[in-house]
């Protein structure tokens, strides 16, 4: 080297910057956001970085802009900028990642969070669940060992949400699933889903910090740790766990504060490889109330869900519950109540759990009668009328055709045979005249009611498929009036 000045580098400016920024932020914060930074060039006062992806990228001009804007200032002097470069995953395994350039935006904002990470970390850290302080050991995981892959039964309801799940289980935070977010209504299935996907980790490797908990109990704990000035220990609790599993993030809505917190902790975990599954009863698209930056992350990995199990799916279900619990049940009655109970499986459950109680209490066998009884504690309005409306939904919907269509004029053959099979019933259920029910399928007289009947009648007689078809409408349709 020539002269008399020693020449920066962007190596040795960096490394003035580090020793600046170290002494103004936590050590933890140093490490995650700071170390993992590589300088690339400087070029007069330009300071090229690299960091680890737009997450970081963004995480740094929110929070540490101020921060990095001044040691610049000191480091290279007034006109210093700071350039980053960013490694951009796309997802695709084996694909490699690209670089982009981004300039800092240098406005000098403020950190925007509500809570501001402490200056100085002391040994201990405040665990939430279990107070006072922890060891990583130590964190319970608030995990129910009985909800497990193996008695989580498959069908095509849970397919897509089980396989990601398995993977996730086997790979915490190295899949791009990641959040996981599974959503899907109530009792369908998506808190034993997550469980299960952390008891496996936990069952593959014991040391995993692994964190289960509802958002509700979440957000309280928030609320506390804002009462008693606890919030940094809280959100650095949160960031000791290697997997963050949070029930029902649609509670969330609306709570602002609550939601900048977990937008915090979730970056950082996410950013450092760690594991985030989610559940929802909605898909993100339909959340109300919750931050676009954070329905975005919400996004970000992937979203299965539960749909209703069939009625296989059901039996089965219904099976290994059974079997579990020792129980054996008339197959009759099991099928009687997978198919009466269609919508939910913690209903499903619940009535087995009926059965069995009513059974015993009484001394009754468990049959199709004492079912029969059992059932109408779990299907209200029980003295609805049959309209002539419902059961033209209720057909189209097993056909899967749009209600227009029967009252159309349409002769396309489903659409004709749908038309004569709501009518029949609309004739066999309902106390409507035949011209009333010829004016609900626009307005076709009472002889074409007629032959509609006696069609579905001759038909019942001779093919069987079709016979089928009616049993299972004619169930449908008496169920959703019980
Ligand atoms: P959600 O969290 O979606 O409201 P849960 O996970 O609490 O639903 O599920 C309700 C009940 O149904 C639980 O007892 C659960 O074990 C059971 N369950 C849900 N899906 C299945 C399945 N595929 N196989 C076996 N049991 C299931
Ligand atoms: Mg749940």
């Amino acid at each position: 080297m020539t002269g008399t000045t020693v020449l920066k580098t962007s190596e040795s400016s960096w490394n003035e910057c580090l020793s600046i920024i170290k002494d103004n932020i936590p050590e933890q914060s140093f490490k995650t956001w700071f170390q993992p930074i590589k300088p690339l060039k400087l070029e007069e006062k330009n300071l090229t970085i690299q960091v680890p992806s737009q997450f970081f990228y963004e995480w740094l001009e929110e929070h540490y802009v101020d921060l990095l804007r001044k040691t610049l200032k000191s480091v290279l002097g007034i006109g210093s900028r700071l350039e980053y470069n960013i490694i951009v995953e796309n997802g695709q395994a084996g694909s490699s990642p690209y670089t982009v350039n981004m300039p800092t935006n240098n406005t000098g904002k403020n950190d925007n969070i509500g809570v501001t990470m402490p200056l100085n970390l002391g040994g201990t850290i405040k665990n939430p669940f279990i107070i006072p302080g922890l060891r990583k050991v130590n964190i319970e995981s608030n995990l129910n060992p009985s909800y497990t892959f193996d008695n989580f039964i498959e069908g095509d309801c849970n397919r897509l949400a089980r396989s990601a799940g398995f993977a996730v289980a086997s790979k915490p935070g190295g899949t791009s699933f990641n959040p996981l977010m599974v959503f899907g209504g109530v009792g369908l299935g998506k808190t034993h889903i997550v469980q299960a996907i952390g008891n496996q980790i936990k069952m593959n490797n014991r040391n995993k910090v692994v964190l289960y908990v509802s958002a509700e109990k979440f957000m309280s704990q928030f609320v506390d740790s804002v009462r008693n000035t606890t919030t940094n220990d809280f959100v650095n609790f949160y960031n000791y766990v290697d997997v963050l599993i949070m029930d029902d993030v649609q509670f969330f809505s609306g709570r602002g504060k609550t939601q900048e917190i977990f937008f915090q902790i979730f970056n950082q975990l996410h950013q450092t490889g760690k594991q985030i599954i989610l559940t929802s009863d909605r898909p993100p698209k339909d959340m109300k109330d919750i931050e676009e930056r954070l329905l975005t992350r919400f996004k970000w990995g992937l979203s299965a869900d539960l749909q209703t199990p069939d009625l296989d799916t059901r039996i089965a279900i219904l099976e290994q519950k059974m079997y579990s619990d020792g129980i054996t049940i008339p197959q009759d009655v099991v099928e009687y109540v997978a198919h009466n109970i269609s919508n939910n499986i913690r209903e499903l459950e619940g009535a087995l759990i009926s059965l069995l109680a009513q059974s015993s209490m009484n001394r009754k066998e468990i049959d199709i009668d004492l079912a029969k009884q059992m059932m109408k504690n779990f299907i209200k309005n029980s003295s609805k009328e049959i309209s002539i409306e419902l059961i033209q939904k209720l057909v189209c919907d097993y056909f899967n055709i749009a209600v227009d269509l029967v009252k159309s004029k349409t002769r396309k053959r489903e659409v004709v045979q749908a038309r004569q099979i709501s009518m029949y019933f609309a004739k066999d259920m309902t106390k409507a005249s035949l011209k009333s029910i010829g004016s609900h399928f626009g307005n076709r007289d009472h002889s074409t009611v007629i032959h509609a009947c006696q069609t579905v009648n001759d038909l019942m007689d001779t093919d069987k498929r079709f016979r089928a078809d009616v049993e299972e409408l004619n169930k449908r349709i008496k169920i959703s009036t019980l």
